[in-house]
């Protein structure tokens, strides 16, 4: 069989570029080497994606306006969104229902797994799993994941800078009431010397996780430890550990061939946030490709236009993680910091939104005052 364009990977981002190219009229496969796949996630979301990608109801758990972090020596910080809120998903539904709709616009689906790619007449043959007949397509969208097999397959460079996190799933029980109705952060050396936890609430169970550096600690141990401190002793019901990818790799385009999501390594430091940056990325690769299909214009389009939007945003929290993250004394001071309300409501505002919006001058002096407050006295 031979299409237009093949997007291998079933995720948010694949499943967002296949709607696109198959919407567009493109003859468009998904391809996912499991389609029943519950990937290791938070499933936090942003109110801006829910509106962006028509995101139904049904599929958004909880809107959580409540937030809280809590510093390294249990100082805790409460604080409330006052036009927004963060939305919780279960990945297992979330993907599904963005696979279906691809589905519905006309894209191809087929589950197997991508062993190889090789080069063909005008395009690739790309090698299944056993069973499967090779496809032929024009144009390839790598969206399989942090580990993605196309971007080797088609030598694009590393993927540099992996997290790898770990997710228990907790039914509800008296310690884990009074987290029902909040989003909360441990900034905590105990807990994760490089990253953070977190405790997201869904509605039949609780989420928590924490996340570190690939291979530098022990990842186990940090997780049992953040489970004694919130004082959990139920068994989880569900144990899931995953790589992200927290550096765009050095290209993430080619001729023929794009790669969007956590293969193109589009997650941003400090809050591993990425599965905005996996549809948004889908979809401006979706609609490059539409135009390299009709009027032969370039894919770079598409890595330039994405690292317009948001580079300042990956370098502002890629800063942020670097000072703030690095001892306990420092989490103290970050922790400090969220106490203000001008720094709240810029945090609020550029997450919902994904759109780093100035404040008055005043007021980034006054937080660029408390920050030098706060550091020199965590130092
Ligand atoms: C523990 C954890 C918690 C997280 N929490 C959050 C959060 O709360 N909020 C947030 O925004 N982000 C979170 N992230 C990051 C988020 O999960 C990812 O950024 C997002 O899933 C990226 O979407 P994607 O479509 O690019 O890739 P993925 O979701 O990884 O999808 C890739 C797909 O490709 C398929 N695939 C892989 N290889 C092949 C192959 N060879 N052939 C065929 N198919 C293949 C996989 O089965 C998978 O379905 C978290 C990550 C982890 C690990």
């Amino acid at each position: 069989m031979r299409y237009d364009v093949a997007v291998i990977g079933g995720g948010p981002s694949g499943a967002v570029a296949a709607a696109i190219l198959a919407k567009a009229g493109l003859s468009t496969v998904l391809i996912e080497r499991n389609l029943a796949n519950v990937k290791p996630c938070g499933g936090a979301i942003p109110l801006g994606l829910i509106e962006e990608f028509n995101i139904p109801d049904p599929l958004v758990e909880k809107k959580l306006s409540k937030m809280s972090v809590r510093s390294p020596r249990g100082r805790k910080i409460s604080m409330e969104m006052p036009n927004g809120y963060v939305g919780m998903v279960r990945r297992e539904r979330f993907d599904s229902y963005l696979r279906d709709r691809a589905v519905r616009l006309g894209a191809d689906i087929v589950e197997a797994l991508v062993r190889e790619i090789k080069p063909a007449s005008n395009g690739h043959s790309i090698h299944l799993s056993k069973g499967h007949a090779p496809i032929e397509a024009d144009f390839i969208i790598g969206a399989d994941g942090a580990n993605s097999k196309t971007a080797e397959e088609l030598d694009f460079p590393a993927n540099e800078l992996q997290v790898i996190a770990m997710q228990q799933r907790f039914h509800y029980s008296d310690t884990l009431k009074p987290y029902e109705d909040l989003v909360e952060i441990w900034f905590d050396g105990e807990v994760s010397p490089d990253f953070y936890g977190w405790i997201f609430p869904k509605t039949d169970h609780i989420a928590i996780g924490t996340g570190t550096e690939f291979r530098k600690h022990d990842l186990k141990s940090l997780q049992k430890r953040f489970i004694e401190k919130i004082g959990i002793t139920d068994k989880p019901y569900l144990d899931e550990a995953a790589k992200i990818p927290m550096k765009p790799r050095k290209s993430f385009t080619q001729d023929r061939a794009i790669l969007v999501g956590d293969a193109a390594g589009l997650v941003t430091p400090a809050n591993g946030e990425g599965i905005f940056f996996a549809m948004r990325s889908g979809k401006l690769g979706a609609e490059a490709m539409i135009e390299r299909i009709r009027n032969n214009k370039p894919l770079r389009s598409y890595e330039k236009k994405f690292r317009k939007l948001y580079s300042q945003i990956f370098f502002g929290l890629q800063v942020l993680q670097s000072v703030y993250y690095k001892n306990d004394r420092l989490r103290e001071s970050f922790v400090a910091i969220c106490q203000d309300d001008d720094v709240q409501q810029i945090t609020f505002d550029s997450y919902l939104y994904k759109k780093m919006v100035p404040a008055p001058w005043s007021v980034q002096m006054k937080i660029f005052g408390k920050n030098i407050y706060h550091l020199t006295k965590g130092s």
